[in-house]
C-alpha cells in the first residue's frame, strides 16, 4: 500500500474502556497496580484514549485513574461521571496529574431509562445534560458526552440533547447502543441522522459504544464508522457487561484487513494485539474462547491436512493475515527443556511480560522444573507460572526427575551434573568461552540452568 494512499484516510480514534466498562463484567475486577499494568500495555498498544475507570465508584477506583492519569503520558485519560456535580469533581480530582485528561458524563435519554430509572422528565433530562457538560466544561477542554441507552431513545430527542451537549461545550459526542439491540444498516442511519440535523456537529466527534447482546459490537461499530463516527469505543477481548463491548482486536483488524472496504487509519501497532489480550486474561484469569477471531489460540490453528498443506506452500491461501502480523507467536517454535533462556524471555516479552535478569532467571528455575514433567511447554503454562511467579506461589510438587529436583532446590547444584547423564546436555567444557569477566554472561550459559 503506497504511504500517500494511507496518509489520505481518516483516522479513527481508539478509545479504550477494558479499565472501566470491561472491568465492570463479571470476574473481571482489577486491583488498582493490575490496572495500571494494563494501562502500560494499553499505551504500548497505541490506543488513543484510555478510560482508566469511574472515580466517583470506589476509592479503589479513584486511585486507578489517579495512578494512570499521572504515570501514561501520551494517551488522553478519561475518567467517567454521571450528570451531577459531585461526580464531575470526583473525576476531575482524580485527573489533575492527567497530560490530557478528559471528563465522559453520561445521562440516560430513552423513555424506559427516564421513567423508570432517573424518574424523570424529557425536558428536565435535556437541562440535566446541558448543566453537567456546561459545569464539566469549566473545569477541562475535553469533554464527552453519552446519551445513555441512545439506540432506544427516540430520534428527535436525541438530535436535541446532542445539539444541547455540543452548545454547551462537548468535544465528543458518543452515541452507545448500551443494550446492544441495534443492527448495523440501524446504526449507521443513526450516526447519518445526528450529522444531518444536529447544529453544531461537524465540529465534534461522534463516536460508537456498542454492545455485544446479539453479536453484532463490532458490526455496528464499523457501520458507524461508515456512517461518520471517528472514533470506536471497545474492549481487549470484547469484554464489558453482559455479552461484552465490540472487541478492539476485531474493529482495528477489520479496518486493516480490508481497507477497501473500511479505508480508515488507527494508530493502533497490531504487533502488541495478542500480548495485549494474553495480559488481560492473565491479569483476570478469564480465558479467551479459542476460537475468538484475532487472538483466540485456535485462530491461526491449522488443523485439517489439506490445510494444512495449503498453509505450508502459501500461507495466503487460507490466511487472511499472519499470526505474526497480531503478535500471535510462531507456532513453530516450540519451547521445551532444551530451550534458551533467551528463547524463553523473548516468549515472555510476546506474552507481554518483560523481565529483568534476575527475575527472568526465577523463570527459567521454574520453566526447567516444568519442562521436565510436561515436555511441551505451552504459552497457557508459561502464563500461570508467571502468575505463579509474580504472587509468590511455589510450584507444585508433582513428579520430578531427580536432577531437576536439583535445579529448583539449589542452582549451584545444577552446575555439578555429570556430563550428558539422563539425557541433559552435559555442561560446557572450560575454555575461552567460560572466562569471561565476572557479571558476563554468554548465551551458552543459559544450558547451566538446565541441566
Ligand atoms: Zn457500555
Amino acid at each position: 500500500m503506497e504511504v500517500s494512499k494511507r496518509m489520505n484516510r481518516p483516522r479513527i480514534t481508539i478509545f479504550d474502556t477494558t479499565l472501566r466498562d470491561g472491568e465492570q463484567s463479571p470476574g473481571c475486577s482489577m486491583n488498582v497496580q493490575e490496572k495500571v499494568r494494563l494501562a502500560q500495555q494499553l499505551d504500548r498498544l497505541g490506543v488513543d484514549v484510555i478510560e482508566a475507570g469511574f472515580p466517583i465508584a470506589s476509592d479503589g477506583d479513584f486511585e486507578a485513574v489517579q495512578k494512570i492519569a499521572s504515570s501514561i503520558r501520551r494517551p488522553v485519560i478519561a475518567g467517567l461521571a454521571r450528570a451531577c456535580k459531585p461526580d464531575i469533581d470526583r473525576a476531575w480530582q482524580a485527573l489533575q496529574g492527567a497530560a490530557h485528561p478528559r471528563i465522559h458524563v453520561f445521562l440516560a435519554t430513552s423513555d424506559i431509562h427516564l421513567k423508570y430509572k432517573l424518574r424523570i422528565t424529557r425536558e428536565r433530562c435535556l437541562e440535566q445534560a446541558r448543566e453537567a457538560v456546561g459545569y464539566a466544561k469549566s473545569l477541562c477542554a475535553d469533554i464527552q458526552f453519552s446519551p445513555e441507552d441512545a439506540t432506544r431513545t427516540d430520534v428527535p430527542f436525541l438530535c436535541q440533547v446532542v445539539e444541547a451537549v455540543i452548545a454547551a461545550g462537548a468535544t465528543t459526542a458518543n452515541i452507545p447502543d448500551t443494550v446492544g439491540y441495534s443492527t448495523p444498516e440501524e446504526y449507521a442511519q443513526l450516526i447519518r441522522t445526528l450529522r444531518e440535523t444536529v447544529a453544531g456537529i461537524e465540529n465534534v466527534t461522534i463516536s460508537t459504544h456498542c454492545h455485544n447482546d446479539l453479536g453484532l459490537a463490532v458490526a455496528n461499530s464499523l457501520a458507524g464508522v461508515l456512517g461518520g463516527a471517528r472514533q470506536v469505543e471497545c474492549t481487549i477481548n470484547g469484554i464489558g457487561e453482559r455479552a461484552g463491548n465490540a472487541s478492539l482486536e476485531e474493529a482495528v483488524m477489520a479496518m486493516r484487513v480490508r481497507p477497501d472496504r473500511y479505508p480508515y487509519e488507527t494508530g493502533i501497532a497490531a504487533g502488541q494485539l495478542y500480548p495485549s489480550s494474553q495480559m488481560l486474561a492473565e491479569i483476570t484469569q478469564v480465558p479467551v474462547q479459542p476460537n475468538k477471531a484475532i487472538i483466540g489460540r485456535n485462530a491461526f490453528a491449522h488443523e485439517a491436512g489439506i490445510h494444512q498443506d495449503g498453509v505450508l506452500k502459501n500461507p495466503l491461501t487460507y490466511e487472511i493475515m499472519t499470526p505474526q502480523s497480531v503478535g500471535v507467536p510462531d507456532s513453530r517454535l516450540v519451547l521445551g527443556k532444551h530451550s534458551g533462556r533467551h528463547a524463553l524471555g523473548l516468549r515472555c516479552e510476546q506474552l507481554g511480560h518483560k523481565f529483568e535478569r534476575r527475575e527472568l532467571d526465577e523463570v527459567y528455575r521454574r520453566f526447567v522444573v516444568l519442562a521436565d514433567r510436561i515436555k511441551r511447554v505451552q504459552d497457557s503454562h508459561l502464563l500461570e507460572l508467571i502468575h505463579d511467579m509474580t504472587h509468590g506461589i511455589t510450584p507444585a510438587p508433582g513428579r520430578k526427575s531427580p536432577a531437576a529436583a536439583s535445579v529448583s532446590a539449589s542452582v549451584p547444584h545444577a552446575a555439578s551434573a555429570a556430563a550428558g547423564r539422563d539425557g541433559y546436555p552435559a555442561p560446557l567444557p572450560a575454555g575461552p568461552f567460560r572466562g569471561g569477566s565476572a557479571g558476563e554472561h554468554h548465551d551458552q550459559e543459559d544450558y547451566l540452568w538446565g541441566v
